[in-house]
């Protein structure tokens, strides 16, 4: 069987672990991750791999004993109704890679599955990496909540979890260096017709929950000059964070999330919840964004007489990936002489929180025609087997350098520091 053709096989099986509906659906800390987790220690298991599991969920694979290791991996939750490859690529492609090179290395090899990567569920993203390198803040599980207003600690513990007992143990000097092959989630690669993209920066986020007051009223009866309308200042609002998110060179500003209250065809709406998201790779012009954003709100809601409150939920600043492990990633396309793009991500991903702790390097394949998070995801698993390659190639460049290069780099920066 080819590498290819096992990626396939096994992108099929896994997909078969979803709850009903179209696409993938295996909701983070749920007991469809955890069966997720369990189909692919077995097949680590055929290749002679041991299996640990943290008290967050996030599923080690030991290709390798020994410490320092190298560590590849990615997730295997999924949003609602998302598709195969998502995080599942990476871990695959993770394992076909460690598999290869295990017996080679003079460092340790391991795979990890990260759990619940996806912020669909909980509104916060990369909970077992945070967890595993120690970056979770002390009660985060217990705060967050899901649609049917159950806790993620609720949850984790219902599968068998207790991740507020994680040690924070992904972290250098023992963990080496971490790779992760995600698809690209974007049309950057196929425009460019280049089969794997190298990430240079993975884009930070701002998200401001605003909430807008109105006058809930008889929309018949109540003259238009005489309405407290939240909606119509949502709407300006929205319109306005367009125009901010257009105007940033590399960014982006979102509002996808609208409660508009009572929500009702003969009531002028008398309140708006809405999310605002901002992204940029550049940590200032993120900030300068999204304070744009806020001036914005306030002044559009000054200007009707609009009650407003603005609300930060999170503020991640962009990560620069380290050069090493980069470096290795480049070096390995060269040698198997296959055009790459440097590529900034616009998606958050487990190698921003790994960064922090130990240099880490993300690999891009392409996503045809760009949809992610949709039945209708694709990607070419032959491209898959390429990045097999060429992770496992660098794997063996970093065990050299970090055998004969006495401290490699191991600085993660942020833009600004
Ligand atoms: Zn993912």
């Amino acid at each position: 069987m080819t590498v290819a053709e096992r990626l396939d096989t096994r992108l099929a099986a896994l997909a078969e672990i979803s709850a009903g509906g179209p696409g993938v659906t295996r909701p983070s800390f749920g007991a469809l991750e955890r069966d997720a987790h369990a189909q692919v220690a077995a097949w680590a298991a055929q290749d002679g791999a041991r299996a640990e599991t943290d008290p967050a969920g996030n599923t080690v694979l030991i290709y390798g004993e020994g410490e320092p290791y190298l560590l590849v991996g990615s997730h295997l939750d999924s949003v609602p109704e998302g598709g195969r490859y998502d995080g599942t690529v990476g871990v695959l492609a993770g394992m076909e890679a460690a598999a290869s090179v295990a017996s080679e290395l003079e460092l340790g090899m391991r795979v990890v599955i990260f759990s619940a990567e996806e912020g669909a569920r909980f509104g916060r993203p990369c909970l077992g990496s945070e967890l595993a390198t120690g970056a979770a803040p002390d009660g985060l599980l217990d705060g967050l909540r899901d649609g049917e207003g159950r806790s993620a600690a609720d949850v984790a513990h219902e599968s068998g979890l207790r991740p507020e007992a994680c040690p924070p143990w992904l972290r250098a000097p023992e963990v080496a260096a971490y790779l992760e092959v995600h698809i690209e989630q974007g049309r950057v690669l196929e425009r460019e017709r280049v089969r794997l993209g190298v990430v240079d920066v993975i884009a930070g986020a701002a998200r401001l929950e605003v909430e807008l007051g109105g006058r809930p009223e008889h929309s018949g009866t109540t003259p238009m000059d005489d309405r407290l309308d939240a909606l119509t200042a949502a709407a300006e609002v929205v319109l306005e964070v367009e125009r901010i998110g257009r105007e940033a060179r590399h960014g982006v500003a979102t509002v996808g999330r609208l409660d508009v209250h009572p929500n009702s065809v003969t009531t002028v709406p008398g309140g708006v919840r809405l999310v605002v998201d901002v992204r940029d790779v550049d940590a200032g012009r993120q900030d300068e964004a999204a304070a744009a954003v806020r001036a914005a709100i306030t002044r559009i809601a000054g200007a009707r007489g609009t009650p407003v409150e603005i609300r930060e939920l999170a503020s991640r600043a962009p990560v620069m990936l380290s050069a090493w492990p980069r470096l290795a990633l480049a070096q390995a396309c060269g040698e198997e002489r296959l055009p790459f793009r440097v590529l900034p991500s616009g998606a958050g991903h487990d190698a921003a929180v790994v960064a922090h702790t130990a240099p880490s390097a993300l690999l891009f394949v392409p996503t045809p025609n760009g949809r992610s998070h949709t039945p209708d995801e694709a990607c070419r698993t032959e491209d898959v087997a390429v990045a097999c390659a060429v992770v496992a190639r660098a794997l063996r460049r970093l065990d050299r350098d970090a055998r004969g290069v006495a401290d490699p780099d191991l600085t993660t920066t942020t833009p600004e520091g």
